[in-house]
């Protein structure tokens, strides 16, 4: 008998007749004998929904109403879920994220979870009670609702997970693990059996929305052991990837060079040409940036043609670009630059891999694999396992397509 934390996100509960299969297989677990506490998000389509009704009121509407608003939509399937479980005999209850003492900071749209109250959760899972928590969203010091930024679902199974000490967190979506890369860009893309959090921290942060950053970031932390699953294939099935701790037994010779291609489509590029090259250029151009609340990417500073100015490249997420864009053209003026460039029809693709820490050339051959399909490079970043490349955005399933390829991911890894 074991404690288990399931997610299911929102296409898994996205219609009454879903739900009721997320009860049966609920119950499934519960006649093993486990004991189950489950989160579940809003309808498939119902955060964007609210989203585009807020917008039609006021845009950007005031982030505590906006959170008040969006965490409704959890609040909808706790309660379907748990009828379904309670028609059929089997004692549920449901509760908001407030409800359950999940405290957040302030930080309204994106709020980090401090502390978690698991009492509440234990009164009912001894009375033989299936717990059913509403994804995404908490409760600040001063009582004010928070949500924890989109796919925040993930994060509120794993930090109960953790608060609970639960054997395992269970994230049950519409495909049966992590791939890779997206199955729906990629035909031929893999499902792995197991992933480092390391690794997986890298995909998610770097585009790959199978689970949220945070969520991962999280599991690392407290070593809660994380598997990404299917609710829509049989019980019982084999099906899934396993997130976990790399283990010294990882470190063979046979292990794959690159687990993973994770892909963004949310940056702009902004180039500042010409500016005069003096100490303090960098900190001159992102200090406002940085003022105005902007996160930046990446990174690129190369000498101009003359020596004596250089060109200062960024990216920025593409809700930030006309911010930043703005910016850009007053530091033309106070800079005295040459003109100021932009670009938002990029895509960034990141392999990753823990593989490439021996493993030289890697690079080399991956730009050799883009410059034989055409495909300019337009930026390039690394770091111990991951290699970013900038390109146009109509090259992304070229691109995507070329490399999963090029570095055999469609093969089965030896063993
Ligand atoms: P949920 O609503 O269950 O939270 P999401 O849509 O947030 O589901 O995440 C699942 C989706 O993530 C998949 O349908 C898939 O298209 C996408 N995805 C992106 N990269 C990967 C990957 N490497 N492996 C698996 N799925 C991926
Ligand atoms: N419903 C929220 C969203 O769509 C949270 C989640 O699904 O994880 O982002
Ligand atoms: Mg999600």
């Amino acid at each position: 008998m074991a404690l288990i934390v399931q997610k299911y996100g929102g296409t898994s509960v996205g219609t009454t007749e879903r739900i009721q299969n997320v009860a049966e297989r609920i119950i499934q677990f519960r006649d093993a004998g486990h004991d189950l506490v489950v989160v579940v998000s809003a309808m498939s389509g119902e955060t964007n929904k609210l989203i585009t009704l807020a917008k039609e009121i006021s845009d950007p509407p005031t982030p505590r109403e906006f959170d008040v608003l969006l965490s409704t939509g959890e609040q909808v399937t706790i309660a379907l879920l748990a009828m379904a479980l309670e028609s059929r005999g089997y004692s549920a209850r449901s509760y908001t994220g407030s409800q359950v003492h999940i405290l957040t900071d302030s930080a309204h749209n994106k709020a980090r979870i401090l502390d978690i109250d698991n009492q509440y959760m234990r009164t009912d899972l001894d009375a033989g009670r299936v717990v059913i928590v509403a994804g995404f969203q908490g409760v600040d010091a001063k009582g004010n609702i928070t949500t924890l930024g989109r796919g925040g679902s993930d994060t509120t199974a794993v930090a109960l997970a953790a608060a609970l000490k639960a054997d395992e967190c269970q994230i049950y979506t519409d495909v049966d693990g992590v791939y890779t890369t997206d199955p729906r860009i990629v035909a031929e893309a893999r499902r792995l059996d197991k992933i480092t959090f390391e690794e997986m921290l890298e995909l998610a942060s770097l585009g790959a929305k199978v689970l949220q950053i945070r969520a991962v970031e999280f599991a690392s932390k407290y070593n809660v052991p994380l598997r990404v699953l299917s609710s829509f294939d049989e019980p019982g099935s084999q099906n899934s990837t396993l997130i976990a701790a790399e283990e010294e037994e990882d470190n063979k010779m046979e292990q794959a060079l690159i687990s993973g291609i994770a892909f963004n489509r949310d940056e702009a590029k902004l180039t500042l040409q010409g500016v005069p090259d003096q100490p303090g250029v960098a900190y001159k151009i992102l200090g406002p940036v940085a003022d105005a609340n902007i996160e930046v990417d990446m990174i690129i500073q190369n000498m101009g043609a003359d020596n004596n100015t250089t060109d200062f490249t960024f990216t920025v997420h593409r809700n930030d670009y006309p911010q930043a864009k703005e910016i850009l053209n007053q530091l033309v003026t106070s800079l005295g630059a040459k003109e100021a460039t932009f670009d938002n029809k990029i895509v960034k693709i990141s392999m990753v891999g823990v593989g490439m820490r021996s493993h030289a050339g890697i690079a080399s051959e991956m730009f050799q694999a883009l410059a034989e399909e055409g495909i300019n490079i337009k930026m390039i970043a690394t770091s111990e396992i991951k290699i970013s490349v900038v390109v146009d955005e109509k090259y992304l399933e070229l691109a995507v397509r070329t490399l999963h390829s090029q570095f055999n991911l469609d093969e089965e890894a030896v063993s």
